[in-house]
């Protein structure tokens, strides 16, 4: 059996965890809701929860609960536990670095895991020109940091971003991300020099044009145009995008977007940036997601899905580009943490090694036939999008495409109550999302999906 076929049948297999779903109590059980007391009493209650039950163990396609509830996963931490939870070669990986240090912080005595990651990088993000990587803590600091590169590479200022745009949770990355709510609303005033062009939203522009839906170079007309006229090339540092939204809402843009708007980028003297924090390391049915359409970005910006669970991001980009930055201008106390780099060296070993870009769209293909066949019987799914195991369903209205965000969440909160955890996101709040782990079996991919067609079928009652 090769490694695929060993995901595909049984999930991780050593992982010591049964891979079933079982629910010992009521979501959430006692424990849990004892908890989530001590949690309002404790922590900021800025800081929310999609499903009140507190994890004790995770693996394979399994989180498993203080009440001894077992739920099939299907949100892998919103798209970081890509290799799965707990994933033996990083488990490995992270005792072994632990035990010969935790750190030095590399800015101060360097160590080889740190450049291990930065070439790994360099070798597997698109193009195969001369790069230079370096190393952060989360995706918004990563982000911030691609600025900073484009700016001192450019010596301009304007950064453009786009509607549905996701981008972080500080203050640069606040003014990059569109939603109002709840990600910036009270907390401006915002960083300047951040500009707004429209997306390409295949679903939502057939209702202004049916054929411009599907047509990437109209969309990326109409966003060039809006760019040129409201910001201009000369005073542009970089143009930022995720080249599939994900808290957006999943939006793949028409084919064509992509390369129109980087092709637009080089002859302009633009950096061209795509987010990959949540799409980057297989998620996505290629290593990343600008593979898809042949992109090959300026400046890369990864995270999430690098290090299986680990605290690590990277910006990764034109050698000259990144040697912009004068010397000590980048980097961080904790940023490319020994124990970190060891996980996402582990990481990487694994999904090169156990077929997991193969694995992701073999994901992807069952997801988007349950789905589809789903939509065929309920006029409620208005689209299913996404490519490899970053799939979704935006809910309308039925036989409108009216945004309907309380069914969403209607659904969502069922199949918690059944054992799935299945996230929401988008403008609208009115997409449900799928992420599993690469490191899911097919049995329990299934049976999460089923239980959330139930809860589907179970709210027209
Ligand atoms: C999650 C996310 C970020 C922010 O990453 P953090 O690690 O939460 O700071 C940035 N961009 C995209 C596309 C994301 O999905």
């Amino acid at each position: 059996m090769d490694g695929i076929a060993l995901y595909r049948d049984n999930g991780l297999m050593s992982a010591s965890l049964e891979q079933r779903r079982h629910l010992a109590t009521a979501i959430p059980g006692p424990r849990s809701i004892e908890l989530m007391a001590r949690k309002l009493a404790a922590v900021a209650q800025g800081v929310g929860t999609t499903l009140p039950v507190f994890a004790v163990e995770a693996g394979g396609g399994i989180v498993k609960d203080v009440d001894g509830n077992s739920l099939i996963d299907l949100g892998s931490g919103i798209a970081v536990t890509t290799v799965g939870n707990s994933a033996p070669r990083v488990v490995d990986a992270v005792r072994e670095q632990v035990e010969a240090f935790t750190h030095t912080c590399f800015m101060v005595t360097p160590y080889e895991g740190y450049v291990a990651v930065a070439e790994a990088l360099n070798r597997l993000t698109p193009g195969d020109h001369d790069k230079r990587s370096a190393l952060f803590n989360s995706g918004a600091e990563a982000v911030e940091n691609a600025i900073k590169v484009a700016r001192a590479w450019t010596k301009k200022q304007a950064v453009v971003t786009f509607d549905h745009a996701y981008h972080g949770r500080t203050n640069l990355t606040m003014a990059m991300t569109a939603k109002s709510m709840p990600y910036k609303s009270g907390f401006g005033p915002f960083a300047p020099e951040v500009y707004r062009a429209p997306m390409s939203y295949p679903y939502r522009d057939a209702a202004f044009s049916k054929e411009g839906a599907v047509d990437g170079e109209l969309a990326a007309h109409r966003a060039i145009n809006v760019i040129e006229k409201q910001v201009g090339a000369g005073n542009l540092a970089a143009v930022v995008i995720e080249p599939i939204q994900g808290e957006g809402g999943f939006i793949v843009p028409a084919d064509g977007f992509l390369p129109a708007i980087a092709a637009w980028c080089t002859a302009n003297g633009v950096v061209f940036i795509a987010d990959e924090v949540q799409t980057g390391f297989a998620r996505t049915g290629a290593m990343f997601a600008c593979h898809h359409e042949g992109v090959v970005p300026d400046l890369i910006v990864t995270a999430k899905g690098i290090a299986g669970g680990l605290p690590l991001s990277a910006v990764t980009g034109r050698a000259e580009m990144m040697d912009a930055a004068h010397i000590s201008g980048l980097g961080g106390t904790y940023g490319g943490n020994p124990i970190a780099c060891a996980a996402a060296l582990a990481t990487i070993e694994t999904i090169e090694t156990d077929g997991l870009v193969e694995r992701a769209r073999e994901i992807g293909g069952l997801m988007l036939d349950t789905l589809h066949r789903m939509q065929a019987d309920d006029d409620r799914i208005g689209d299913v999008r996404g490519r490899g195991a970053m799939i979704a369903v935006e809910l309308v209205r039925s036989g409108t495409d009216e945004p309907d965000a309380d069914l969403a969440k209607a659904v969502a909160t069922a199949a918690h109550q059944a054992g799935v955890i299945v996230l929401t996101c988008g403008t609208y709040g009115n997409v449900l999302r799928f992420l599993p782990p690469l490191s899911i079996s097919d049995a329990l991919l299934t049976e999460g999906l089923d239980v959330v067609a139930t809860a589907l079928t179970g709210t027209r009652a």
